[in-house]
Formats: structure tokens, C-alpha cells, sequence
């Protein structure tokens, strides 16, 4: 059985760990390979590796990282469709949603290639007499990255490549669930001419992680993963001394009014609730519908999904497998629930005959209608293709229903009205609006985070937030002087 290693200073690295975990091939339901589980010595090794590449990195010209990013950004666009099939393979998604993840990662590092304007300082002439102050953004250090299962190189691509182009060193620690990517990435970046130690791939489980939140020589953590880790994530690395952004879980709405094309509503409804198998951050879980169009929606919802083929990722199906057995039975035990709970069961994915083989970890589109919202099937987050229709009297019982929850990552209204959907955008405690689109993941140059237990911290992903977040600013105050400025004076200085 294969094993995957650590990526450390431009080489893979073994480590001193015993201790490994399967990764699935889940369109078949088998073990394809091992992944190595760091120690706290493993991440002590790479710690110090990234430590000791800080200083040339950080003091390498801004062309020069500039052209690395460049280059990166090329190879990566070449070679998108070799990155694409190692996420259907491990991940399961078809082969066209990985694609699209890594178009949306790719985007970013053509965010970080403008670093040079990006890092940009600020310039105020003569505050006082003959005093000029100015500002730099400078690198943290060694910062750390730790990823979830369902974008193993989007979610990591956020974060790395504006960590990397600001100068600092990055050690990511990807899902132990799909850890490939991450590796081929570090080796693209390596071809791209990155410096050793720069990027560094360190895998494991919860014991890497703590290592990474508590070793002094980390400067900050960038977390994506589900609500109660990051919780623990923003607090462990607070207590810890560090800069923190923790992005957590989801239940997103999607709010269809009376006047909204109902066709566009149904196909949005279905391409983003059932789309890699609802295991998305921005998935649709809950569809609100206003009373009077309900039935209607229902219908035509429930139409389009007997048209969708779930199977292997790799034979033009819509949706692959979840990405473990254990997740899978966890999300089809929902459909019991729901039932049991008062929804009416309109399709059940149990039913569904996959495009694949028979040990895959399937689970069709399920639709239920008149979920109670005080089920689980409602408050929980499933993360899987099931979609709970809602209903309600009126628009304003819709947001304050959105509003009530814990959540706050993204959501959705569809309707044709301009100022119903200003009021939404206004009223609505969510971090990211649709406005007629399903799935509103910001692009690259604006950033990416959720509300309330969502995200914790106040620095979101990419974007403007995202170089922020890798650097940290420095103020001078500058002067040259001459004979007029001796003397003393103990006071408080004045600007004159
Ligand atoms: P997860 O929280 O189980 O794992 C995320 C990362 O944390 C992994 O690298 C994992 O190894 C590590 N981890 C797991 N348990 C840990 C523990 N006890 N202590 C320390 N580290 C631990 O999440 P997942 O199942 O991989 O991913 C799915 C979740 O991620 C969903 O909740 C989804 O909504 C969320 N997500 C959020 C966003 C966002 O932008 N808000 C994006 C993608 C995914």
C-alpha cells in the first residue's frame, strides 16, 4: 500500500510517525493509499525548516516573488486537468465540479501575482513641520494553514498563495481525508522555482494541528473546517498568542418570493443543493419558499432531480459519491429522521441506481418538503444532498426564519423585485447575499467569509482581507534633521 509523505523543504519527508490513515477511493469504496499522521516532533522539523527560509524569502525582491507566482500560476494552469482528477479520485466529486475548484483556487493566485500593488504602504507628506510618516506591510513569519476535506486545493489555494507571495513561510496541514492535492501542489510550486522551506506540507490529525496552534514559532493560523474545530481553532491559537481566521460551517437559505421566475429558482435550487453532493460550505440546504408558490416550486424541483445521475466521477455523472462510508450513513439516517419528524419525503436518494461501482459511498438527491424547523433535519448541518423546503406566510417570516439561526456563511433570494431584494441584502445577518444567484462566493479580489459561528475572527479570506491578514503594517515617523530642531523638551510630542 502506497503511503503519502510530508512535503518539506522541497522534498518529500517521512517523518518519524508509526501512525498513518486510510485515504478512500469513494466511487469504490476501497483503501487506495496510506497518509503518514505527523508527530509533534514531525511538525518541530517543519517548523524549523520553514523558520530558517523566512529570512531569505521575506528579503527576496518583490519581482522576483512576482515571477515565481507567475510561473506557478502557468503551470498550474496547464496542468489543471492533472489536479482536477487526484480531487474526483479522492474526493469523489465529478470531474467537472474539480475542475471548476481549481479555476476558483487558480483565481487567487492571480490575485497574489499583483503583490506588489497588493502590499502597497501609505504616504503622508509633511504632518508636521519638515515630517513625513509612511507606512510598510511586512510578513508574519511562519504562518500555518490547516484545510477541510471538500476543497482540497481551493480552500488551501485562499490562503497560500498571497501567504507566499507576501514573504512569509506557510505550512498547511490538509484533510487526512484527501491529502494529494496539497502534496502536488507543494511539488508545482517547488518546479515553479519556489525556494525550499517556503511551502511545506505537513499531514496529520489533531496532534499536528495542536502543534501548529501552540509551537512559538508560528505566527498565525488560517483555519476552514466545521463549527465546533474552529471554535476550538480561535481559541487555542488566541490563547496561544496568535493572529487567527477561522471559517466555519453552514446551513444556507435560499429565499424564493412569489415574483421570482420559478424555472430559474428550481434549476438554481437543485444545481446548488445537490452540486458535490451538497458537501459545500455554500451549498443550499434550505429552500424558504412563500406559501402561494410552494407547490409549484416543489414540483418543478422534484422534475429535475429524476433527470440526475449520481456514479463515478470519471462517467459525466452530476454528482459522485460522499466521502466516507461512516458520512455517508450519518447523512442518509436524515431521511429517517425527516420523516419521522413530519417532512413529507418527495425523492429519496436511497432510491437512486449509481453510475458506478457498487461499494461506493452513494447517496442520491433527497428532497423534503414542510420540514418543522425544530428538527435536526433542519438545524443541523447535514453536508449532503438533501434539501429541506421551508414554507412560510410572508417575506418578512422568510428573513427573520434566516435570521434566527446560528449561522451566517452565505444565502440566497430570488425574485424579480428590486427593492425586495435590497431589503433582503440590508435586513439579512449573513456574510455573503445572492441576489437571483444560488451559490455567492466572492471573487478573488473582494474576500470570502461568513458570519456569527461561521467565522471566527474578524479577518476574512483572500482578497484585501487576505493580504491584511499576511502582513503586518509598520508606521514611521521620519524627519532629517538640521540645527533648528536641538533643545530640549520632555512633553508630549506636538505636531507644528
Ligand atoms: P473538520 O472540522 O472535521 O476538519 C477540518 C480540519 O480540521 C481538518 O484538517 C482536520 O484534520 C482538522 N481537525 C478535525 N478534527 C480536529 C480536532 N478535534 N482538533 C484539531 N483539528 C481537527 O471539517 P471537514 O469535515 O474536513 O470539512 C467540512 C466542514 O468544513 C463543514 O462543516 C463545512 O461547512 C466546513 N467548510 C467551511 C468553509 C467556509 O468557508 N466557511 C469552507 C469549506 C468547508
Amino acid at each position: 500500500m502506497d503511503i503519502l509523505n510530508h512535503w518539506l523543504s522541497g522534498a518529500s519527508f517521512i517523518g518519524e510517525s508509526t501512525r498513518t490513515s486510510p485515504v478512500y477511493d469513494p466511487a469504490r469504496g476501497t483503501v487506495q493509499k496510506e497518509v503518514r499522521l505527523a508527530t509533534v516532533g514531525d511538525i518541530d522539523t517543519a517548523v524549523a525548516a520553514a523558520k530558517a527560509a523566512f529570512p531569505g524569502w521575506a528579503n527576496t525582491s518583490l519581482a522576483k516573488r512576482q515571477r515565481i507566482i507567475f510561473r506557478f500560476r502557468e503551470l498550474l494552469n496547464e496542468r489543471s486537468e492533472d489536479l482536477a482528477r487526484i480531487l474526483t479520485a479522492e474526493h469523489g466529486k465529478v470531474l467537472s465540479d474539480a475542475a471548476g475548484e481549481v479555476a476558483r483556487g487558480l483565481e487567487v493566485v492571480e490575485l497574489a501575482a499583483g503583490i506588489p500593488h497588493l502590499m502597497k504602504g501609505e504616504y503622508s507628506e509633511n504632518v508636521s513641520t519638515g515630517v513625513d510618516v509612511y507606512t510598510t506591510r511586512e510578513p508574519l513569519g511562519v504562518v500555518g494553514i490547516i484545510s477541510p476535506f471538500n476543497f482540497p486545493a481551493m480552500v488551501p489555494l485562499w490562503f497560500f498563495p498571497i501567504a507566499v507571495a507576501a514573504g512569509n513561510t506557510v505550512i498547511l496541514k490538509p484533510s487526512e481525508k484527501d491529502p494529494s492535492a496539497a502534496n502536488w501542489m507543494a511539488e508545482l510550486f517547488t518546479e515553479a522555482g519556489l525556494p525550499d522551506g517556503v511551502f511545506n506540507v505537513v499531514h496529520g490529525d489533531k496532534v499536528a494541528v495542536d502543534a501548529l496552534i501552540e509551537h512559538p514559532d508560528v505566527a498565525s493560523i488560517s483555519f476552514v473546517g466545521s463549527t465546533p474545530i474552529a471554535r476550538y481553532i480561535y481559541e487555542q491559537s488566541a490563547k496561544h498568542g496568535k493572529r487567527v481566521q477561522a471559517l466555519g460551517g453552514a446551513k444556507n437559505h435560499m429565499l424564493v418570493l412569489p415574483d421570482a421566475d420559478l424555472d430559474l429558482a428550481a434549476d438554481a435550487a437543485v444545481n446548488a443543493g445537490f452540486g458535490s453532493a451538497g458537501e459545500r460550505c455554500m451549498a443550499i440546504s434550505v429552500l424558504v419558499a412563500v406559501d402561494t408558490i410552494a407547490d409549484e416550486l416543489v414540483a418543478k424541483i422534484a422534475e429535475r432531480m429524476a433527470g440526475l445521475v449520481i456514479g463515478d466521477g470519471l462517467r459525466s455523472c452530476d454528482l459522485g459519491p460522499l466521502i466516507t462510508k461512516e458520512h455517508r450513513d450519518k447523512v442518509s439516517g436524515y431521511i429517517d429522521l425527516a420523516a419521522k419528524d413530519g417532512a413529507t419525503v418527495v425523492v429519496d436518494g436511497r432510491d437512486a441506481k449509481p453510475n458506478g461501482e457498487s461499494d461506493g459511498f452513494w447517496l442520491g438527491p433527497t428532497l423534503f418538503d414542510g420540514v418543522p424547523v425544530s428538527s435536526k433535519v433542519y438545524v443541523d448541518e447535514i453536508f449532503g444532498p438533501l434539501l429541506s423546503v421551508v414554507r412560510v406566510k410572508t417575506f418578512d417570516e422568510g428573513i427573520e426564519l434566516i435570521n434566527s439561526g446560528p449561522y451566517g456563511n452565505g444565502t440566497a433570494v430570488f425574485t424579480n423585485d428590486g427593492g425586495a431584494a435590497r431589503k433582503f441584502q440590508r435586513e439579512i445577518q449573513v456574510g455573503m447575499i445572492g441576489i437571483n444567484v444560488p451559490i455567492p462566493v466572492p471573487v478573488a479580489y473582494h474576500s470570502f467569509g461568513g458570519w456569527k459561528d461561521s467565522m471566527f475572527g474578524d479577518t476574512k479570506a483572500y482578497g484585501t482581507d487576505g493580504v491584511r491578514f499576511f502582513t503586518q503594517e509598520k508606521a514611521v515617523t521620519r524627519r532629517w534633521l538640521d540645527p533648528s530642531h536641538g533643545g530640549l523638551n520632555l512633553g508630549f510630542p506636538e505636531n507644528h
